[in-house]
């Protein structure tokens, strides 16, 4: 189905300020209300598609979004770009309405609780604590409920009353036009009830800033950008509404020796043109403290890759398995020869017959040919 432009949807040009959108919704909004036009599907059609456009377009990030990649910004996630930017049509619609009109028709809710917010906590950490995994402690500075009011926001020894002006429902109504509208009510924001005496530790607000240490299990195998949740351990709520999460975002600090890859480790060995030529067996670290022996084998040019299974990173959350680590042999020219090593070496040179150096013999062959096929033309 051609989803039609959410600006022509609503009749306003790309530059439309939020008030224009918001007025426009508005009228559109009442005049293709259901109720309004019982039974007719067209304007159910268009109300849906009024709701749909507005929600976009009054949020900054998504409007954005939708300026640069169109309506493609929010199918199905995006294809990647738009991440977190898809949202659900059928819940995004009942806020949109009750942010402008209230719930109609009321009742379907109580008083307002409020989620509170969550909260993102970066920590580097390093690649062997990657490795091994983690128990760690963080201080996070976050709203917690106020003791002294037990969260209610009165001073002891004096309660939260009921608001007058709503009774405390929380919510007002009124009549206007074909519509009852309920709105929040403003004599106590909601909450249907209203503090006389405020709590002076919260000056009302029912919580307060706090410092706390809390444990974090990072598991093996975490990868830059890793996210880690604790349910609940962000903001706290309004109103008695759930806490928000904490959010850990992993970052790993380079490493001087490896070089990560997923499950796999990378690291380059330097070995001695002596070594790599008569083979031999260096040692080199692993990623858990350890050492492994690498064998090189005899006649090792540089770049060749070893593999040493299951010394890689830990697959995370994958029972103990782990990736490879590929050590990468660097051939190290000998420099600063004293007389006698010159001498040894114009004597090996000398000794070094066919064969010998097979990619030098195979190349300068190829060399000969070409210059050759050079002169003949
Ligand atoms: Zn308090
Ligand atoms: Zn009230």
């Amino acid at each position: 189905m051609n989803k039609r432009c959410y600006y022509e949807v609503l009749g306003c040009g790309k530059s439309a300020s939020i008030e224009e959108l918001k007025g426009a919704y508005r009228k559109l909004a009442k005049e293709f209300h259901p109720d309004r036009n019982p039974g007719d599907h067209s304007c159910e059609h268009r109300f849906k598609e009024i709701n749909e456009a507005y929600d976009v377009l009054k949020d900054s990030q998504k409007r954005a979004a939708y300026d640069r990649f169109g309506h493609a910004a929010f199918e199905n996630g995006g294809g990647g770009r738009s991440n977190g930017f898809g949202f659900d049509f059928g819940t995004s619609f009942t806020d949109v309405f009750d942010d402008l009109f209230g719930e109609i028709m009321g009742g379907r809710r109580g008083r307002r609780q409020n989620r509170g917010g969550d909260v993102r906590y970066d920590m580097e950490i390093t690649l062997e604590e990657a490795y091994a995994g983690k128990n760690a402690e963080i201080r996070v500075t976050s709203a917690v409920a106020c003791e002294t009011c037990s969260g209610n926001g009165a001073e002891p020894g004096s309660k939260p009353e009921t608001c007058t002006t709503c009774s405390g429902a929380g919510k007002v109504r009124a009549q206007q036009g074909f519509f009852t509208i309920e709105r929040t009510c403003p004599g106590c924001h909601g909450r249907g009830k209203v503090v006389r005496h405020p709590c002076k530790t919260c000056r009302g607000s029912g919580h307060v800033q706090k410092e706390r240490t809390l444990a974090v299990a990072i598991p093996a195998g975490v990868e830059e950008g890793t996210r880690i949740r604790l349910s609940g351990e962000g903001q706290a709520g309004l109103n008695g509404g759930p806490a928000g999460d904490l959010y850990i975002f992993i970052s790993i600090a380079p490493h001087p020796i490896f070089q990560r890859d997923g499950y796999n480790l990378h690291c380059r060995a330097p070995v001695s043109f002596v070594t790599a030529a008569m083979g031999g067996a260096i040692e080199i670290p692993t990623c858990d403290g350890g050492r492994a022996k690498v064998n090189i084998p005899e006649g090792t040019q540089g770049g060749a890759q070893i593999r040493l299974r299951g010394k890689g990173m830990p697959v995370l959350r994958g029972g103990g398995m782990k990736g490879d680590l590929y050590v990468e042999i660097a051939v190290e020219t000998p420099v600063r020869l004293s007389r006698k090593q010159k001498e040894l070496l114009r004597a090996f040179d000398e000794e070094a017959g066919s064969g010998t150096h097979p990619e030098s013999e195979g190349f300068f062959a190829k060399v000969k040919e070409f210059w050759n096929r050079a002169e003949e033309a």
